[in-house]
């Protein structure tokens, strides 16, 4: 499974029950955490996501609505016994800010904590089922979008016709990867009567807090899942551009000129009660969008 789960949508302050940024990403077996806004740790428990499946956490920006969550989710960490690794990609002050605050409460993790900081655009992590890049968006501070993309080896095993041919599992890897099988005999099975095509490989992009800009077109190009923010109805794009935030439409936009297949908005600004209006402007412009609610997965 690729799917992204919302635990928080609102921007700023938490509002009408809904809950600052943050996302649980699962990979199969992996899950990641994206941004950590205030209450994350109780949307965890309550969408019964386990923590200690959590390795990698990434933070956009140093926006307390997109970290204020951190330094508790990563003490309850600790309380629990955690003793795995976890990796954490932020903007580099964050090091000092976690810091400081487990050196006054004279706390220490049972557990390291990689801190690995957002320097320049590219894969920040390589692991055997995905990778995750990072790429600058426009904000008031640093801040940053990453891509999460899953790999795929080039074929799927058909398991009941590989044991058909007598081919030991050994072989299995190999197979996936496209190659024949030889038989002690000098027999060669070709790769297609035991295998088929895999799937293309999938992404989820997110976009952070940004204003609309057109380079970062480019940088998420044919997104398969593109989360961008749309913090204010299209009326209030002034107010957008002056906090360097977007509006529905100008998230619409950028998902129909990168040619994603489907638009995620969220981070609605605390002004608006009711988010139907949201949907309605989006739509006009890429049809495929869907709001990002609290608690819903969507699959990538
Ligand atoms: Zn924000
Ligand atoms: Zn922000």
């Amino acid at each position: 499974m690729f799917a992204v789960t919302i635990l928080g949508n609102n921007s700023a302050t938490p509002a009408y029950g809904r809950f600052p940024t943050s996302q649980v990403v699962t990979i199969n077996e992996h899950q990641i955490l994206i941004d950590c806004g205030e209450g994350t740790q109780m949307q965890l428990s309550k969408y019964k996501i386990r923590k200690r499946k959590i390795n990698h956490i990434l933070i956009s920006h140093l926006h307390g609505d997109h970290y204020f969550g951190l330094v508790g989710l990563l003490t309850s960490m600790g309380l629990l016994g955690r003793e795995t690794d976890l990796h954490l990609y932020a903007p580099a002050a964050l090091e000092k800010i976690i810091q400081l605050q487990f050196e006054s409460s004279n706390i220490s993790m049972p557990y390291t904590i990689h801190f690995h900081p957002l320097t320049e655009e590219g894969i920040i992590a390589d692991e055997n089922k995905f990778s995750i890049k990072c790429f600058k968006v426009k904000h008031t501070i640093e801040c940053w979008g990453f891509i999460i993309k899953e790999k795929k080896v080039p074929k799927k095993l058909d398991k009941e016709k590989a044991v058909e041919y007598n081919i030991p599992a050994a072989y299995y890897n190999s197979l996936k990867e496209g190659n024949d099988y030889v038989t002690k005999e000098g027999t060669i099975i070709k790769n297609e009567l035991v295998t088929t095509p895999n799937t293309p490989e999938k992404t989820y992009a997110f976009c952070a807090d940004t204003i609309y800009f057109e380079e970062m077109i480019d940088k998420i190009k044919n997104t398969t899942l593109l989360y961008h923010e749309a913090t204010y109805l299209k009326d209030l794009e002034n107010k957008a551009t002056q906090y360097c935030h977007s509006t529905t439409v100008q998230a619409a936009t950028i998902a129909k000129k990168s040619n994603a297949k489907k638009l995620l908005i969220g981070h609605f600004s605390s002004r608006y009660e009711v988010l139907d209006d949201f949907l309605t402007e989006a739509k006009e412009i890429f049809d495929n969008t869907e709001l990002a609610i609290e608690s819903v997965t969507y699959i990538v």
